[in-house]
């Protein structure tokens, strides 16, 4: 029997969307959705799980799934042997120390002999032993943000990305012990098969991730200023120029990364480029 991945998606979260998205942009189409536990691809040897996403670093590390999508932050708290074979750059968070307001704060050591609720006992526990602070965790599995509130704790460590859930509850966030995305998690040991399977789907992921940092670029620029403009963008190769139908003047195309996109823009401007289309590229292949 010719193998197929099995790939361990969460079934509704804050995964959910931006791995569907993933598989969507690498070309490989699957059902989900409507309670669905699992589906096989119509035109990629994949087989896809939805669970619960505590749950798929165990299904990684027993071989149950070849593959899986998790935060950083679970993948690391669950201690489970698996490899991390890549960064996806979605789902970013934190996970951040929080005080209530009025809390004077000095310093981590604010929180020696403290009770701290988290649902992130592991990652809690080793920053503060870094840090030299002995403080009591209370393991708490949802709404974390109302221990204080209601007597349980004096802090808590929780996931962050814009703050306000802390702020509406009167926490303040005072410290980050970890930063995290979404990663692709895969058993430490894979059949060579399966290896094939995961080195092709890499590559596809790349090529979108590649693709997403950088724009294609069409502008025209005076013929007496080509070389000034080019030398600003380097494309692939090298760009394509082309002459206008108006007399002296060339049509330029080029790739160009998203950040040096700004930071050129003024120079290129400056040497006399007009009518810059700025294109989104679906797939990018060196
Ligand atoms: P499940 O029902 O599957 O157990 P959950 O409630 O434990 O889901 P989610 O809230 O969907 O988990 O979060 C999944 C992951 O998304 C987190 O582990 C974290 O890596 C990331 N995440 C959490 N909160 C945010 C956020 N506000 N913004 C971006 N990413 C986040
Ligand atoms: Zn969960």
């Amino acid at each position: 029997m010719s193998s197929v991945l099995r790939i361990a998606l969460q079934k509704s979260g804050r995964l959910s969307e931006d791995s569907y998205q993933l598989f969507k942009e690498c070309g490989i189409r699957f059902d989900y959705g409507t309670g669905k536990l699992k589906s096989v691809s119509s035109n990629f040897p994949a087989e896809f799980l939805f669970l619960r996403d505590d749950d798929i670093p165990g299904y990684v590390e027993d071989g149950v799934a070849d593959l899986g999508i998790v935060g950083e932050n679970v993948a690391v708290e669950m201690g489970r042997q698996v490899q991390t074979i890549h960064k996806l750059g979605f789902s970013k968070c934190r996970l951040s120390i929080a005080v209530p307001r009025a809390t004077d704060w000095t310093g981590i050591q604010c929180l020696e002999g403290k009770n701290i609720a988290t649902s992130y006992p592991n990652l809690l526990g080793s920053y503060l032993t870094e840090q030299g602070v002995r403080a009591e965790i209370h393991e708490i599995s949802g709404s974390v943000e109302i221990a204080p509130s209601i007597g349980l704790a004096e802090a808590v460590c929780d996931i962050v990305s814009s703050g306000s859930t802390l702020l509406s509850n009167g926490l303040k966030e005072v410290e980050t012990i970890f930063r995290s995305e979404a990663i692709l998690i895969a058993p430490n040991e894979l059949s060579k098969e399966k290896q094939e399977l995961v080195d092709k789907l890499l590559f596809r992921i790349k090529a979108v991730q590649v693709a997403k940092n950088n724009k294609y670029i069409v502008l025209n620029a005076p013929n007496d200023s080509l070389d000034q403009i080019t030398a600003l963008l380097p494309g692939m190769k090298s760009p394509t120029v082309t002459p206008l139908a108006t007399e002296g003047w060339s049509s330029v195309h080029s790739v160009l990364n998203e950040n040096e996109f700004w930071e050129n823009i003024e120079a290129i401007r400056a040497a006399g480029a007009e009518g810059i289309l700025v294109i989104p590229i679906e797939k990018m292949i060196y």
